[in-house]
Order: C-alpha cells, then sequence, then structure tokens
C-alpha cells in the first residue's frame, strides 16, 4: 500500500461536507488538504475544525497539489462543479443524488472518460448494516428466497428548512433518501424492473415531493416496495421481508429484528380458530408454536473495503468501484420513471436499462 494519502478538497462544507471531513480524518488513504464552501461563514467553520479554506472554486482547481474534489453543495450545481473539476485534471466524488436527470448524468460521465479521471458517487447507504443484514438474507436465502421486499424510511420531521423545499434546486425525498434505498434494492436484486408504479405525497404543501411510496416489480419475481415519510408520527419497521421459508423483520437502524420460519420438523398442525373481531377465523389465526421457529437476523453481508478504501483502490488501479457509474445511471433512469408513473397515475414499463452482471 502506499503512504501518500490523496488529497481531498471538500466542496460545500455545510452538513455532509463537514460529516466526510471527520470520516477522511478516520482514513489512511485519503486526507482532507482544504475546503471551499460559496459561504464566508462556513469557509470560518472549515477552518475553525483545522480545514484550511480555499478562496474560490478557481483556486482549488488551480492548486496542482489537489488530486481529488468532493463535492457537498446542493444537487443543482453537482453537474456543473464536477465537469469543471475533471476538465482541470481532478479526480471527483460526488454527493448523491449525483445530478438530477439522466442526461445530465451521461455529460459528467462523458467528461469523466474524456479526462481519463475517476467520477464516484457517494451512494454510502450500500454499507449500512441493516441493508447488509438483508442482503445477506437475499443472498444466502436465509428465509428461503425473497419475494415481496419492503423498504421503509420514516420520520414526522417534515423536509429538513433548506434547500431541500425548492424544485429547482434538486429538492423532495425521492431525490434525497429515494436515491439512497432504490440504490440499495437496484444493487441488490440482479433482475431487470419490468415495471413501476408510485404515489407521491405533498402533505405539507411544498412544490416537492414531502414522501413517495413506489412497487417495483422485477423480471425474477420480486416485488420490492420503497417508501419514503416524513410525516409518519407512527413509524413501521425499517425493513419487512417475505421468502419462501418463512418472513424476517428488521426494525431499525440497530438491528433490532427476528425471522421466523416454517419448522419443517414437524408436519402441517391446523391452526386453531381465533375470535377476530366480531368474526372467527382459523386463516388468520397466528401459527401453532410447534408449527415456525423463530430466529435471530443473520450477520450482515461484508463488504471487501470501506467507501474511501474502494474509492483509493480505484484511483491507484487495484479494484473495481463498488459504486458503478452504470448504476448510478440507472437508478436515475429509475427515478425518472417514479416521477412519470405519479403523474401519469399509470404503471410504467419498459424503461429499465438493466445490464446482467458480467455483462
Ligand atoms: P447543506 O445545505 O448543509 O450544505 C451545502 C453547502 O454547500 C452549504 O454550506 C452551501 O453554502 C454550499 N454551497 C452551495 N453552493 C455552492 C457552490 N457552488 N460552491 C461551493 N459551495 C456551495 O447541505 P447538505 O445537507 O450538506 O447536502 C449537501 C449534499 O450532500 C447534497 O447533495 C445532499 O443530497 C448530500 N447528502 C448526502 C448524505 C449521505 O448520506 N450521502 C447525507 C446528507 C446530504
Amino acid at each position: 500500500m502506499s503512504n501518500t494519502k490523496h488529497s481531498v478538497v471538500i466542496v460545500g462544507y455545510g452538513g455532509m461536507g463537514s460529516y466526510h471531513g471527520h470520516l477522511i480524518t478516520e482514513n489512511g488513504r485519503v486526507e482532507v488538504k482544504g475546503t471551499y464552501d460559496v459561504l464566508e461563514e462556513r469557509r470560518e467553520a472549515s477552518k475553525q475544525a483545522g480545514y484550511p479554506a480555499y478562496d474560490s472554486f478557481e483556486a482549488v482547481l488551480n492548486d496542482s497539489s489537489v488530486e481529488v474534489v468532493l463535492i457537498a453543495t446542493p444537487n443543482d450545481v453537482h453537474k456543473d462543479l464536477a465537469i469543471q473539476a475533471l476538465q482541470a485534471g481532478k479526480h471527483v466524488i460526488c454527493e448523491k443524488p449525483v445530478t438530477m436527470s439522466v442526461s445530465d448524468f451521461q455529460d459528467m460521465v462523458a467528461a469523466a472518460d474524456e479526462a481519463g479521471k475517476v467520477l464516484m458517487v457517494h451512494q454510502n447507504r450500500r454499507w449500512d448494516e441493516d441493508f447488509l443484514t438483508v442482503k445477506q438474507m437475499y443472498n444466502e436465502r436465509t428465509i428461503g428466497d425473497l419475494f415481496q421486499i419492503e423498504s421503509r424510511v420514516h420520520g414526522a420531521n417534515g423536509i429538513p428548512g433548506d434547500w431541500r423545499h425548492i424544485k429547482q434546486y434538486g429538492g423532495g425525498m425521492l431525490l434525497d433518501w429515494g436515491v439512497h434505498l432504490l440504490d440499495q434494492m437496484v444493487e441488490m436484486i440482479d433482475s431487470k424492473i419490468t415495471s413501476v408504479r408510485s404515489r407521491l405525497s405533498f402533505i405539507l404543501g411544498d412544490e416537492v415531493d414531502d414522501g413517495f411510496e413506489a412497487v417495483l416489480q422485477f423480471e425474477n419475481g420480486v416485488t420490492a416496495l420503497v417508501e419514503v415519510g416524513t410525516t409518519n408520527y407512527i413509524t413501521l419497521p425499517r425493513w419487512y421481508v417475505k421468502g419462501t421459508e418463512g418472513a424476517a423483520v428488521i426494525e431499525d437502524w440497530s438491528l433490532t429484528g427476528r425471522t421466523v420460519t416454517r419448522n419443517n420438523e414437524v408436519g402441517k398442525i391446523e391452526p386453531k380458530p381465533i375470535r377476530a373481531g366480531v368474526g372467527l377465523t382459523k386463516t388468520m389465526a397466528p401459527p401453532s408454536e410447534e408449527a415456525t421457529i423463530t430466529g435471530v437476523l443473520p450477520e450482515p453481508f461484508q463488504r471487501s473495503s470501506s467507501f474511501y478504501d474502494n474509492f483509493a483502490d480505484v484511483l491507484e488501479g487495484k479494484a473495481d468501484p463498488i459504486v458503478k457509474n452504470g448504476e448510478v445511471l440507472r437508478v436515475l433512469n429509475l427515478i425518472e420513471a417514479i416521477f412519470k408513473a405519479d403523474e401519469t397515475n399509470e404503471v410504467v414499463k419498459d424503461f429499465d436499462i438493466y445490464e446482467p452482471a458480467g455483462k
């Protein structure tokens, strides 16, 4: 491993930019050389945190000792900043959503290809342990073949009080949390999406969505529900999944949850009827204790390296990116289909740009 760290300048030193500062400081392969923000107060905050602040974006681009530009500004300026940085010979890490449309991202990828530089998108929630636990169940068939996967994040604090309220800046929850949850789903399920239906919510009266629900049908038979809400005073579990042998629930980020599977040791046990409301039911009676096994969630799937280590490996020609630009493009295309399905109130088909793995 090389001893020289890759030097990064963080452009946009707000909430996420400063978080990158902490994360990069903990990493041995990349280092923060400085930051740039359009706001004087954020440049001041950077200096106080110990990171020199550049006076202009041009000064960052003109500094030949800067190898990587990390873009953590609002979404509408990602494209322009990234293309300028690539043309100035810098590698680029860009925050999600990388940009707001498929065609904008194609321009960014073309600029990276032309410059011969790396462009990698910070889809960091691929490393979330709750997701990696579901990915493990999916890959290892812990509860049989998963055929229904429901992924939800529910908050009750509305849209954060910043540019995320404004369409022009790339606001709204589909582009915010949606891009994470869709990215996870598309990375996990290696199959073409045959149709999508969706409903965006505008409960808070903003010009952008404050949440949404999308149902994706995959060619391999998996149905995935992705839901984001910001007005949910009672929250549903982070994940609910069904497999051919049972079901699993993950309640929260700290992996509270369980699996319940069919007990194949015992023959079919007829459930006893229960009173349900004013009626009687056998169909909806809970299975008898002997008929099922309650288990713990499996250990999460292990990634070969962290985001920054993988990025450093890619720069050094030692690995392929974990977050591939083809996957990012596919998710942006899916987001466009979700907007269309909501606008037209129709099921959208024949849109997916899926490439089978290994192709
Ligand atoms: P923020 O408003 O807290 O910070 C954005 C900063 O960018 C501000 O300080 C602003 O002054 C600065 N800025 C705006 N235009 C600029 C320009 N042209 N040049 C330089 N600086 C500029 O926003 P945030 O919450 O930090 O979000 C920033 C980005 O990070 C967004 O793309 C968002 O989606 C992403 N994000 C990602 C995650 C994640 O988990 N991956 C989490 C939060 C935010």
